[in-house]
């Protein structure tokens, strides 16, 4: 008798994602799940069985790219009525049913708590031709959610490690998009770092919206513990975070900076403004002297230290003084880079509602003077790094130049220097020699020294 051969009809998913690193994380996982239905990932919507586009509301300019990059699909749909459109993300969570009602042509909306059962909602799509939303918020996280992630960088891996905030800031909408904060077992997420160690993985970015918050309530393991626990593990060579709220920024995260060689020491810390009355509408839960006396405690003992940070500016009320207040605090930080954004109201939130808005050109301006002074402080941490022998995660070739390297330091700057190629993947010591705003130049000469 023969043996009946079982034929996988070939699908291919085109998929998009927007915003932040979690949402990347979150795409990765999406085709893991989708390569174990035996899709492929295409380049080319036109090519695509399913169309996906992972989404982001945190600003009102990026929920809107949303909408337009929707806009492009509609023609396929109408061309090839098999073809699925499905939106995830934040968008997704946030609207819900509506997007159904909004957008005739989409089939799926998945909400952030939904990705791994994607494959059950195409199948509801497909095969019963049903149109679906799901955006319920789940209080655990199952084992089976996590893992599978497609990655493609081999070196270096996102791991979501919670999900979720509990802060409810009042500009933010991701505790309404995302839910309350979730942690994952700490045994899941070792022993994903171990799997992904056994890929070559060296280097892997702990991911929560509010991350050194993680609790594992049941095996007792906070934030701290579950470092030293990533640490242990053979073959990980750099351990980063992100994002970190200043209050929980505890005296034991602090030393571990100088206690475990692994974790970088880099610290993204969002201060949001440099006002006091500002940082008390945004509900941020410190104060100005807080933030900065863990950010001096930080720089005491690590100087070589790197911090970034998150600035919004034109929040509603903020006045020219608090203004100069966050710009004060901007120069006696000395941060490495900030992220600096217009105040944008998110519908649902508490501030949506405050008064006075700061005009649109009166926030164009101050953005622009804030970000022409961090240039020049960002210039001036780079600068105060030449000469200085910096060990660097080298990630491939560079895309200046082909005969270049390029790898990042602990401090999360990319290097581009000459090397031979067998350094690929491995941590290097690098001469620097040259700072520029966006990286830094180096030399590797005496690689053979470090070769053995
Ligand atoms: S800490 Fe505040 S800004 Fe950050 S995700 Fe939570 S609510 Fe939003």
């Amino acid at each position: 008798m023969d043996t009946p051969s079982l034929i996988v009809p070939e699908k291919s998913v085109f998929l998009e994602t927007f915003g932040c690193q979690m949402n990347e994380s979150d795409s990765e996982r999406l085709l893991g799940f989708l390569r174990d239905l035996g899709y492929t990932r295409v380049e080319t919507p036109g090519d695509a069985d399913l169309i996906i586009l992972n989404t982001c509301s945190v600003r009102d300019k990026a929920e809107q790219k949303v909408y337009s990059a929707l806009g492009r699909f509609k023609h396929l749909k109408e061309e090839n009525p098999g073809l699925i459109i499905a939106l995830c993300g934040c968008v997704a969570q946030q609207e819900g049913e509506r997007l159904l009602q909004r957008v005739p042509y989409l089939d799926l909306v998945i909400g952030t708590s939904n990705i791994h059962r994607v494959g059950q909602l195409l199948e509801e799509a497909g095969l019963r031709n049903k149109r679906v939303a799901a955006i319920s918020l789940s209080g655990i996280i199952d084992t089976d959610e996590y893992g599978s992630a497609s990655r493609t960088n081999g070196l270096k891996a996102f791991v979501s490690i919670m999900r979720g905030c509990d802060n409810y800031c009042s500009y933010c909408i991701v505790p309404y998009t995302r839910g309350h904060e979730v942690s994952r077992d700490a045994a899941d997420i070792i022993g994903e770092i171990r799997r992904l160690c056994l890929n070559g993985v060296r280097e892997v970015m702990l991911l929560g919206q509010n991350v050194n918050s993680y609790r594992d309530k049941s095996a007792g393991i906070n934030f701290v513990d579950l470092l030293r626990g990533v640490a242990e593990i053979d073959g990980i060579e750099r351990i980063r975070f992100v994002t970190s709220h200043p209050r929980d920024l505890s005296p034991a995260l602090i030393r571990l900076f100088g206690e475990e060689p692994k974790l970088c020491r880099h610290l993204h810390l969002p201060v949001q403004s440099g006002s006091d009355p500002v940082l008390q509408r945004m509900r941020r839960g410190y104060r100005v002297d807080e933030y900065l006396a863990k950010v001096t405690r930080l720089q005491d003992l690590y100087p070589d230290i790197a911090l970034t940070t998150d600035i919004i500016v034109g929040f509603p009320g903020e006045t020219e003084e608090d203004f100069e207040r966050t710009l004060t605090l901007i120069r006696r930080v000395g941060f490495d880079n900030i992220f600096s954004f217009k105040y944008s109201p998110r519908p649902g939130t508490a501030a949506a509602d405050y008064e006075p808005a700061v005009p649109m050109a009166e926030q164009k301006k101050r953005l622009a003077a804030l970000q022409a002074l961090q240039s020049k402080i960002t210039i001036k941490r780079g600068r105060d790094l030449v000469g200085r022998v910096e060990s660097v995660l080298v990630e491939g070739v560079s895309k200046l130049s082909g005969e270049e390297l390029t790898g990042r330091t602990a401090s999360n700057r990319v290097v581009n220097f000459a090397a031979p190629p067998e350094v690929q993947g491995r941590v290097i010591d690098v001469l620097i020699t040259e700072a520029h705003e966006h990286s830094l130049r180096g030399t590797y000469k005496e690689w053979k020294a470090y070769a053995t």
